[in-house]
């Protein structure tokens, strides 16, 4: 499957803002967003005026790198979430938040969003009792996430448990970390999905 393997910080540089697309150092003063808080390359101090479809091309590119979504991809969920009822953006989030590899990240199993996809792609994961190993996967309510019998002695796993056990895990996941397992109490609401994107913007220039 094609992913982005550029260096990540320049994703965020370019955003003018933390993505926190790596662990640790984006809390430390190491990350580049601090010290360097322009965009990348030779025009990145250039004060220029950006237009209307710029502003909403950029708040889609963001959510993209936030999520870790190629365009082709970010384009299925946009048309998923059009055809949904509700509200278009606040749909396309949730369906973005339902991918396995955000939900691991979210129950505090993966310091960031690429961490957790690399550990679903590594076969760490079940849901219902089976092996998945697509990040993509979305999960649903009464879904029951488990860390893999075969990984569960690992002490990275061992680890990463120990540490989501003093994080903060939203209200619609219900974690059991002495059991290695979590389950989707409900779908998250458009208030507990605490990206910084204005997804009314993604509505708009999609729908041009
Ligand atoms: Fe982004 Fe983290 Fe790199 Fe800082 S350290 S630029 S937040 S990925």
């Amino acid at each position: 499957m094609a992913r982005y393997t550029a260096a990540v910080c320049r994703l965020c540089r370019r955003e003018g803002q933390k993505l926190y697309l790596k662990s640790e150092r984006c809390y430390t003063p190491k990350c580049p967003v601090e010290r360097r808080s322009y965009a990348p390359g030779e025009h990145g101090q250039s004060k220029k005026k950006i237009s209307e479809y710029g502003v909403q091309l950029r708040e889609k590119q963001k959510a993209r790198r936030i999520y870790g979504v190629l365009e082709t991809q970010f384009r299925r969920y946009f048309r998923l979430a059009a055809k949904k009822r509700g509200v278009t953006g606040e749909t396309l989030l949730q369906l973005l938040e339902r991918r396995l590899d955000n939900v691991v990240y979210r129950l505090g199993l993966g310091g960031s969003r690429p961490e957790a996809r690399q550990l679903v792609r590594h076969g760490h994961f079940q849901v219902n009792g089976r092996k998945v190993n697509i990040p993509s996967f979305l999960v649903k309510e009464g879904d029951v996430i488990a860390v893999a019998p075969g990984s569960r002695d690992l002490v990275k796993i061992k680890g990463l448990v120990e540490n989501a056990k003093s994080r903060a895990v939203p209200e619609w996941l219900e974690l059991d970390a002495e059991n290695m397992r979590a389950r989707v109490a409900r779908l998250p609401r458009r208030d507990e999905i605490d990206v910084p994107i204005q997804e009314h913007l993604i509505v708009e220039l999609y729908s041009k």
